[in-house]
């Protein structure tokens, strides 16, 4: 039996380099609540990702939660946003009391679809949650007309677009805030981790009182917060991976590169074309099957058997949850393209030491 691949295979720097960077912790004893490795990564991202202003948080989906409550909606408000999405996305507007308000995808980069969203809109909408999926950037130019038109925040999921750029702008430069998560499943990680980016001086303090108990100072607690800080360690963590991004992405290039030569120009496989101006990061590697010989269920069985995890992401849909079946909005039949695609889709293994011969091995399991 061959050695089990998984879908993603976190990378990490070496031992030394980690230990190397822990070292001081054990001279301050100062292991979390915003210290010297926090505030050194905090400002190492704000200038990699090239954004006014990053808040950490222990993980994405807290700092997606944080960053929806501290836009203060009245309970019971819209928010309209993609149901083929990890379950997180929509957990977090639900989890605020917000009413999510499913739009449909568009077929080909999966990302909602613009066109869709003003015939959602309601006197209750307030904000519109759309996720860069697989790495795939929105069509942020139509979202901003329309959220400015009607008087709606836009928050990015962009948990999967980190090191993304759309004609030179960071990912992390788009609508009212943007929510990234370093899971260790994630292109780049803390362990676990997660972070908001957004330019507006006066949500900075908000958001750094919000993650630590809404405490403002040592005699006074000016929100009703949870925590959801980053300690040192996953700071220390995030420094380290940091400085090996680049070579991430090169070697997930040359994977995702290698997929495309062997799966492009085969009937029934669609791949998820490169977007104009976009740079990618290779978070994923998307494959649909859509007429193939082969199913996709029959690919990922196919696979296993060979001890090839792949995933079925996005399947199921958020909107045909069991948690969200007693939504009047809930139902994959109200998102056709979204569901034609969750039928269809899976995310192949995509990591940066997965190697060409690898890569080359899935590829004839596939094709075979
Ligand atoms: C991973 C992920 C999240 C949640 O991030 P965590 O850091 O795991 O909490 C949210 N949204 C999407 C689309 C994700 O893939």
């Amino acid at each position: 039996m061959n050695y089990q691949i998984n879908v993603t295979r976190s990378s990490m720097p070496t031992y030394e380099e980690y230990c190397e960077e822990i070292k001081e912790l054990w001279d301050s004893h100062w292991l979390t609540n915003m210290g010297t490795k926090h505030k050194q990564f905090q400002a190492e991202l704000e200038r990699y990702l090239d954004v006014k202003h990053v808040t950490l948080y222990t993980n994405g989906h807290l700092a997606l939660e944080n960053v929806i409550a501290a836009m203060n909606f009245p309970k019971g408000s819209e928010v309209i946003t993609t149901p083929f999405t990890f379950a997180s996305t929509t957990h977090a507007i639900v989890r605020n009391g917000l009413v999510p308000i499913f739009c449909d995808i568009n077929e080909y980069d999966y990302t909602i679809d613009a066109d869709k969203i003003e015939s959602l809109i309601t006197e209750n909408t307030v904000a519109v949650v759309p996720v860069h999926v697989y790495g795939n950037i929105c069509n942020i130019e139509k979202i901003r007309n329309i959220a400015d038109k009607h008087g709606l925040k836009v928050i990015y999921d962009a948990a999967h677009a980190f090191g993304v750029t759309y004609n030179g702008i960071s990912a992390a430069n788009f609508g009212d805030a943007s929510m990234f998560s370093f899971h260790a499943t994630k292109v780049f990680n803390t362990i676990e981790g997660g972070a908001v980016c957004f330019s507006d001086d006066g949500m900075v303090q908000v958001l750094n009182d919000m993650k630590n108990f809404g405490i403002r100072g040592p005699e006074s607690c000016a929100y009703v917060g949870g925590n959801a800080k980053m300690s040192e360690f996953q700071a220390a963590m995030g420094i380290c991976n940091l400085r090996h991004i680049n070579t991430e992405f090169e070697k997930r290039k040359a994977a995702a590169e290698r997929y495309e030569h062997m799966l492009s120009g085969i009937k029934g496989i669609k791949l998820c074309k490169a977007q104009a101006g976009v740079k990618p990061n290779y978070a994923y590697f998307p494959v649909v099957f859509d007429g193939y010989k082969y199913t996709r269920d029959e690919v990922y069985d196919k696979l296993k058997k060979e001890n090839i995890i792949a995933r079925k992401y996005f399947y199921p849909l958020t909107n045909s949850f069991e948690c969200y079946k007693s939504f009047p909005t809930a139902g994959e039949n109200k998102t056709p393209t979204a569901k034609y695609i969750a039928d269809r889709v899976l995310t192949l293994p995509m990591y940066a030491d997965l190697s060409i011969d690898d890569v080359d091995r899935i590829c004839y399991i596939i094709l075979s």
